[in-house]
């Protein structure tokens, strides 16, 4: 049986691991279908401290695993699909595999929901199309960018936003947004911010470099569609945690993230049990803060082992 077992290798499973592996825990890291997690995704992270230059996102993530298994972590291709508590022995299932063990740090991350038009996915991360404003906005001062969704989210994105762009098109289905009624009215009363009223993105244009160069948009109500011009489109509506696995075992709310108990960010009703980054944290959603969670998931696990 293992010591620890840490489900994800994103910035939360990856600090977990430096911290176990540190301990003497030899943590083994199973990796999931995203070796590296969200921020492989993305073409530069500049605001992880100790950056001056920024950094990859690709190379940020390999250096963190080889930090990791330089203290001993082992990593496996495996994405776990069920768990099971048996006494004090955790059970996770990846397909015909098994692996028990004392403890489980749980850091399997987020993904963001994406609209699966064309133009998204061929342009998303580092190309136009992102999901996070507090990331990605510093890269389109003085440029137009769309923003997509309804609720708060989006509403703070695209205030966030007015500090760099020249304009902000928010653009939503309906023809009122969702967001609280505060954030609604700072939105729409903002010079920059334009609504774009009862409208569906349809598909994103790319310029002869393959940078987007505008959205198209369908209007809901009379079908007619037009181009909106945009260096940037920040696609705001929401995130899915990839916690299925852990249905019926851990407490999750009603979008599925992960609670935590009362008075602790990782450790869960489940003696032993913890949970770190963005499967827990809907606020937040950063690699510093994912970090942060994983250290703190490793400092408990480690002294949970050594209370039994
Ligand atoms: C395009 C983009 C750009 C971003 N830019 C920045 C930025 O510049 N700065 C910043 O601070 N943040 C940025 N973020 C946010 C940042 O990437 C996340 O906050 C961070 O990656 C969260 O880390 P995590 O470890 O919680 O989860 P993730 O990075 O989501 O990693 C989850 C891990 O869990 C694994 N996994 C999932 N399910 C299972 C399973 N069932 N079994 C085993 N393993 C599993 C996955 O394979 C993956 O390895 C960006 C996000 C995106 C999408």
């Amino acid at each position: 049986m293992e010591d620890v077992i840490i489900l994800g290798t994103g910035c939360a499973g990856l600090t977990a691991a430096i911290y176990t592996g540190r301990a003497q825990l030899n943590p083994l890291v199973l990796e999931g279908s995203q070796p590296g997690g969200q921020l492989t995704t993305t073409s530069e992270v500049e605001n992880f401290p100790g950056f001056p230059e920024g950094i990859d996102g690709y190379t940020m993530m390999d250096n963190l695993r080889k930090q990791a298994a330089r203290f001993g972590a082992r990593y496996e291709h495996a994405k776990v699909d069920k768990i099971e508590l048996e006494g004090d022995v955790k059970k996770l299932y990846a397909g015909d595999k098994v692996y028990e063990a004392k403890t489980v740090i749980v850091a399997t991350g987020a993904r963001p929901r994406l609209l699966g038009i064309p133009g998204e996915k061929e342009m998303f991360g580092g190309k136009g199309v992102t999901t996070c404003a507090t990331c990605d906005g510093a890269f389109y001062r003085d440029m137009d960018v769309v923003v997509v969704g309804g609720g708060d989210s989006a509403a703070e994105e695209a205030l966030f936003l007015t500090r760099f762009c020249s304009k902000v098109t928010l653009i939503h289905r309906r023809d009122e947004l969702r967001a609280s009624q505060i954030m609604a009215d700072r939105a729409t009363s903002h010079p920059k911010i334009e609504m774009a009223w009862n409208a569906a993105p349809t598909e994103v244009l790319a310029d002869e470099q393959g940078f987007t160069r505008a959205v198209v948009v369908k209007d809901t109500i009379t079908g007619e569609e037009r181009e909106i011009p945009c260096k940037g489109a920040f696609i705001a509506i929401g995130h899915i945690p990839n916690t299925d696995f852990v249905e019926g075992v851990l407490d999750r709310d009603g979008d599925g993230y992960i609670i935590p108990e009362a008075g602790s960010q990782v450790k869960t009703k489940h003696e032993g049990f913890f949970a770190a980054g963005d499967c827990v944290d809907h606020v937040y959603r950063q690699a510093i803060t994912a970090a942060g969670m994983g250290c703190q998931a490793a400092i408990e696990a480690e002294r949970w082992l050594a209370e039994q």
